[in-house]
């Protein structure tokens, strides 16, 4: 592992289906791999999917609950706990950095799925802060680059910033069935997102709505791309980037995943 020792790396989590949380799997196994090549972080910021919101918010509790924000899933996924410490301190940082956009320091949101189901692998001891960080729905893609710009010296002191969501998300046309294909939209958009990441494109990122047909099919909402959006505008020049999860689950979710600043081993 290789990375600056003084600056954190920044990481996409396509974080799946809820169950993903349980078990293993490649994909769980892959972001234990990634959680033990990350420098232990002070505290974790987590942009989430599933926080998507009116106004940004920030959760300033000492201690997050657990939110098991879905339905129709066994009694052992909402019986998963994940009871990490918050970090009011960072909250409030946070809020300061983003100024002059307003941001409410939250007292009654938590750390849901899109942030647990993935940290109960990457940092199993559950014992690094979390701070979450909402998603302003009522905003255009490029607010949300240019915002998470002002939290990138945030990597200067600890703070490991994640994002979680899907590149493809088409819940509508999900294929439960056992060995089901992935949509070729969804494998081209996959793999255009994925080529613009590996040359630090950002501009068509932004503007992915340009992307045509395969981009809408793949983004039908924009909830659970945006988190892609706030983990790129962290990316200094030059800075590596890897992809140690990729493909397409259920025919239309991209489990992809991005690290920044983070040589993988
Ligand atoms: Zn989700």
């Amino acid at each position: 592992m290789t990375a600056d020792a003084n600056r954190t790396p920044v990481v996409f989590f396509g974080h799946g289906n809820p169950m993903n949380a349980l078990g293993r799997n490649s994909f769980s196994d892959a972001w234990r791999r990634l959680g033990a090549e990350i420098p232990r972080p002070k505290a974790i910021l987590a942009v989430s999917a599933h926080w998507y919101t009116r106004g940004t918010s920030v959760t300033a509790m000492e201690k997050p609950r657990t939110i098991h924000d879905f339905g129709g899933f066994p009694r052992a996924l909402f019986e998963v706990e994940y009871p990490t410490p918050g970090d009011p301190a960072l909250a409030a940082r946070v809020r300061d950095r983003l100024a002059p956009v307003g941001v409410s320091l939250d007292e009654s949101w938590g750390l849901d799925h899109g942030t647990w189901s993935v940290l109960v692998h990457a940092f199993p001891a559950a014992d690094v802060p979390v701070v979450q960080l909402s998603i302003d729905g009522t905003k255009p893609p490029r607010f949300h680059y240019e915002l998470a710009k002002r939290l990138a010296p945030l990597r200067d002191e600890g703070v490991l910033i994640i994002g979680s969501g899907n590149v493809v998300h088409n819940l509508g046309l999900i294929q439960w069935t056992e060995g089901s294909k992935p949509y070729d939209w969804a494998i081209r958009f996959n793999d255009i997102v994925r080529g613009h990441l590996a040359a630090s494109r950002h501009e068509p990122l932004i503007e992915y709505d340009r992307l045509g047909e395969d981009a809408r099919l793949s983004v039908p909402t924009p909830d659970h791309y945006l988190p892609l959006l706030y983990i790129i505008a962290m990316q200094r020049p030059n800075e590596t980037i890897s992809f140690p999860v990729d493909g397409i689950e259920h025919g239309s979710i991209g489990m992809l995943s991005a690290a920044i600043g983070l040589q993988l081993s």
